[in-house]
């Protein structure tokens, strides 16, 4: 941190901004202004169906679309909207748009029965209280069925703050939702959770999918994964398939869910809903173009 030569502002330097210099109070008032007007938006990466093949649904992602910048990423700006509150406002956006588009996803394409959104939680919403009424208004006001959406959080927020984590954790699982662990793997490995709190899936991290097929470590812990889920009756999704390799692993493993460049990269609602809502489906099944 180094200090600026107005005297009261710092400097900082966070990961993820590049080697741009910028300071923490400007960007958090940037970021309230951005979600003022309207900059920040919804993609979807689909979900696909490991044995059929059918992209199912999608994970909603935010993005930051900059008047001058162009797009940022979520890195760039979702810790700071941890530290600074915003992520209540972001966060009520995503979901808001998720289950209205979901719902729409859902009209058109009544023959996909299993048809879900997922949605990232980030520890500080799952300490808010607040995030149970967003769930519930969320789903009333757009119509969709609660068991499609399911609320992706992290293992750190499960040991973060354990107790008032369950609760809100039960809370929202008694809309009707489902929960998912995100990243699963990579935090406290710690599997009494996976009693304690009411989760319905696991995704199996990047960092393990990377190395299927190469790295026999990467191997066994997918693979330990898939059955441990398996045998708690959870749903798993194996995240960041890039490659053909990677896909015939996590189908020999048994994955239910894929999502990944090899299928998709996110995408905007309207080319979902074009996606799920066809009729045959080619296998192998094209990769699409980004947004
Ligand atoms: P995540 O929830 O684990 O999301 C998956 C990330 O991996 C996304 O990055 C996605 O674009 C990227 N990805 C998907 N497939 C591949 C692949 O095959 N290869 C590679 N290399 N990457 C792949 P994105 O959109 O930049 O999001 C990064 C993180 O930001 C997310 O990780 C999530 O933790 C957070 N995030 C995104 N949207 C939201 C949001 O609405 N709310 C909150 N609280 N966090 C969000
Ligand atoms: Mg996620
Ligand atoms: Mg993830
Ligand atoms: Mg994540």
């Amino acid at each position: 941190v180094a200090k600026r030569s107005a005297g009261t502002d710092f400097v900082v330097y966070e990961p993820g901004m590049g080697d741009t210099t910028v300071s923490r109070k400007d960007t958090t008032a940037e970021l309230a202004a951005a979600i003022r007007n309207g900059e920040l938006t919804t993609v979807y990466q689909p979900l696909i169906n490991v044995s059929t093949g059918r992209p199912i649904g999608a994970e909603a992602l935010v993005r930051w679309q900059h008047p001058v910048d162009g797009m940022r990423p979520p890195d760039q700006f979702i810790a700071l909207a941890e530290e600074s509150g915003l992520i209540t406002e972001i966060g009520k956006l995503v979901l808001n748009d998720a289950c209205r588009q979901a719902a729409r996803w859902v009209s058109e394409a009544p023959a996909v029965n299993d048809l879900l959104v997922t949605v990232n939680l980030s520890a500080r919403q799952v300490g808010d209280d607040e995030i149970v009424d967003q769930v519930r208004e969320a789903l009333e006001a757009s119509g969709l069925e609660p068991f499609r959406l399911v609320l992706e959080i992290t293992e750190t927020v499960l040991m973060h703050d354990r107790d008032a984590a369950a609760a809100t954790l039960w809370q929202l699982k008694g809309l009707g939702v489902r929960i998912a662990i995100d990243d699963f793997g990579t935090g406290y490995s710690s599997l009494a959770y996976l009693r304690r709190f009411p989760i319905d899936m696991l995704k199996v991290a990047r960092e393990f999918v990377d190395g299927l097929g190469r790295d026999a470590h990467d191997d066994v812990i997918t693979r330990a994964i898939v059955e441990l889920a398996s045998t708690l009756g959870l749903l798993t999704v194996a995240e960041g398939i890039e490659t053909t390799q990677q896909q015939e692993h996590v189908s020999a493993l048994g994955c239910d869910l894929a999502q990944g460049y090899l299928f998709s990269r996110p995408i905007d609602a309207e080319a979902v809903r074009a996606l799920v809502g066809e009729q045959d489906w080619p296998q192998p099944k094209p990769a699409l173009r980004a947004v």
